[in-house]
């Protein structure tokens, strides 16, 4: 009889440090250091800064996409001088905040308290306050749309979210982080006729080769995360290949998409330095070229902090 392996949850060991300090431009610090599977050690805020920095990760940007994070995320980042934030209502809260009775984040019908009890106009007022009051707060999401886990039911909400946070962005000057899953057309087509902010960036990029070359040809940028270190994606890398260094930036989205070869195991900021040396290696440049165009382009991105 077959036993099922135990996933192995214990905290990827360090790599060795980047030669150049770069930025996670998105990690969500709220559910590493509060939340983690039995038999994890929880690090604090300030451990999982320190492990980032050992690692060259000198900086990050705290992404809150629901109301709680959202202000958790105004509060952390004034608190600690390595990282700005970024605040939304994420698309798959979208439907919730709306009413629309579809699934909630675990793909299963909504629970009372999933339906949160907050209109979505409402919700997405309190994310342009704090975006208002704190200027540490720099980009506006992650917003957009995603087919996987919303049906029919939630698309128009997730429209007219992913449309008022497109505005959002425009009226504060604050970059926009883009949550495309599934929904490249969907995607691309609200951006085409809204106009996209003047810093837009597809966070965990997932479309092909033709798609990043549309992207980057619009000036957007492009953000890599764990995936394009999986051997399946080829396509991927070559996607990645096509777009200039100098539109390139790289990101853990922790607590998902841990980099390979530690894919299933708990993902922190510090192991976006594993992605780096991808990134490297795919655009044929020295890791420290690559760090140092990274950090160019997110100070860009981000403003200085
Ligand atoms: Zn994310």
């Amino acid at each position: 009889m077959a036993r099922k392996r135990e996933r192995d949850l214990s905290w990827p060991p360090a790599p060795s440090a980047l030669p150049w300090p770069v930025v996670d431009n998105h990690t969500h610090l709220e559910s590493i250091a509060h939340v983690l599977p039995d038999g994890a050690t929880v690090p604090t805020v300030a451990e999982h800064v320190a492990t980032a920095r050992a690692a060259g990760i000198t900086r990050m940007v705290q992404v809150g996409c629901d109301l709680p994070a959202a202000r958790w995320t105004d509060a952390v980042v004034r608190e600690h001088p390595e990282l700005v934030g970024a605040v939304a209502i994420h698309p798959n809260e979208a439907p919730l905040h709306a009413g629309v009775l579809d699934v909630g984040p675990d793909g299963l019908p909504p629970s009372p308290a999933e339906r949160h009890g907050v209109g979505l106009d409402e919700a997405i007022a309190e994310i342009a306050a704090i975006a208002r009051g704190n200027d540490r707060i720099r980009a506006i999401g992650e917003t957009g749309m995603d087919l996987f886990r919303t049906g029919e039911a939630g698309l128009a909400a997730q429209r007219a979210s992913f449309r008022a946070h497109i505005a959002l962005a425009k009226e504060l000057g604050l970059a926009l982080q883009i949550h495309d899953r599934d929904a490249h057309t969907e995607v691309l087509d609200i951006l085409a006729a809204d106009g996209a902010p003047e810093r837009t960036v597809f966070h965990c990029f997932s479309g092909d080769e033709e798609m990043a070359r549309l992207c980057a040809d619009q000036g957007w940028y492009l953000s890599f995360a764990g995936p394009v270190t999986f051997a399946a994606n080829d396509g991927l890398r070559a996607a990645l290949r096509a777009v200039p260094l100098s539109q390139v930036l790289v990101e853990t989205d922790a607590p998902y998409l841990t980099p390979h070869p530690f894919r299933g195991r708990p993902n922190a900021p510090y192991l976006a330095a594993v992605t780096m040396a991808t990134i490297a290696s795919v655009q044929e440049v020295s890791l420290e070229e690559a760090c140092r165009a990274v950090e160019v382009t997110s100070l860009q991105v981000y403003g200085e902090w």
